[in-house]
């Protein structure tokens, strides 16, 4: 049910961590899979040639539009396809409101927002040709609820939540499904700062009813499910996987 036999995926971000194990997970289920990342992510293809499904590492920022572009382009030339993105790149910055310069807010906006919708722009093109596909957004609890510090983070997380049914709303009749993924914390190199305070692992790991962080395959497994047929019928939504963080009071 959950099998992505001879579809082509691009996964943003893919390098490592979240984007890493989704790739994995997809080239475990049968697709092939372009990598894209800033830095060099050979080894999320070389896991993937390992499985026996075809893999290439396109480099580009999600926010720069001629370089999202050459990633389709590259797409296409090798795999004549696209079946599925998954919008993974981000970045994470915790700052004081008071001191966040436009640049540190642009940056963030840019890359977490703009990239989404950037790469969701010219692979739809794409999509729409065939009259099928899946876009999967990679949000963050950040983009339900508000978080301390990071007021870019959240508001370009809760953008990707909105954009996110927007284009569900306006795709729908053209075959391409469009669902969010809110991940609570999750064990990368993101968060590695963040849960090696001791203090802070501790107040939110209190939060959280499964008493645990998540791990990137937790991630993946959703976004197997709703890139697969398994999902044919849903669109327009998100699914949260957090431990029940936000569930909570
Ligand atoms: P990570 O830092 O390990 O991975 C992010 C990847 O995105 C990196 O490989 C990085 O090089 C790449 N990237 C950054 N800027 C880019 C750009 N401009 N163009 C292309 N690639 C770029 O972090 P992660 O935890 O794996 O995060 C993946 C996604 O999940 C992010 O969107 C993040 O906001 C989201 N998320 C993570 C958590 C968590 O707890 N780790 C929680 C909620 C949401």
């Amino acid at each position: 049910m959950f099998n992505l036999t001879g579809k082509v995926a691009i996964v943003t971000g893919a390098a490592r961590g979240i984007g890493q194990s989704i790739a994995i997970e997809f080239a475990k289920h049968g697709a092939n899979v372009v990598v894209n990342d800033i830095i060099p992510g050979q080894d999320t293809v070389n896991k993937i040639r390992t499985l026996k499904r075809k893999s290439i590492f396109v480099k580009a920022d999600v926010s720069n539009k001629k370089q999202v572009e050459n990633v389709i382009n590259e797409t296409i030339k090798k795999f004549k396809k696209i079946d599925i993105l998954v919008n993974n790149a981000g970045i994470f910055v915790v700052e004081p409101t008071e001191k966040i310069t436009e640049e540190s807010w642009e940056k963030t906006m840019n890359i977490n927002l703009k990239g989404c919708f950037l790469c969701a722009q010219a692979t739809a093109n794409q999509m729409i040709k065939r009259k099928k596909g899946v876009i999967l957004n990679i949000s963050s609890v950040a983009g339900l609820e508000g978080y301390a510090q990071a007021a870019a983070y959240c508001a370009s997380k809760g953008g990707i939540r909105l954009l996110t049914k927007a284009l569900a709303a306006e795709f729908g009749a053209k075959g391409i499904r469009v669902n969010s993924i809110h991940p609570g914390i999750i064990e990368t190199a993101m968060t590695k700062s963040l849960l090696g305070d001791k203090k802070t692992k501790q107040g939110m790991l209190m939060k959280i009813p499964l008493k645990k962080t998540g791990k990137p395959i937790d991630i993946a497994g959703a976004a197997v499910f709703l890139a697969s047929d398994a999902a044919s019928y849903i669109t327009g939504t998100e699914i949260v996987i957090d431990g029940g963080w936000t569930c909570a009071l």
